[in-house]
């Protein structure tokens, strides 16, 4: 399961690359919504401040 933590610094940048739209612009932490999230970790990967961690 992926989740964005407090590092994140609201870019967008996940929510441009996740192919199934799962991010959603929750205050005041972005949100991973787990029944949409296909877990392909492309968040993950493309987040420049590591604000995205799998647990
Ligand atoms: S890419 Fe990282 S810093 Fe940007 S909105 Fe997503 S979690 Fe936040
Ligand atoms: S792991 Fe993939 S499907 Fe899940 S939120 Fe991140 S980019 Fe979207």
């Amino acid at each position: 399961m992926y989740k964005i933590t407090e590092d994140c610094r609201f870019c967008n940048t996940c929510i441009t690359v996740c192919p199934v739209e799962a991010i959603e612009k929750t205050y005041p932490i972005y949100r991973i919504n787990k029944s949409l999230c296909i877990e392909c970790g492309t968040c993950q990967e493309y987040c420049s401040f590591g604000a995205v961690i799998h647990i």
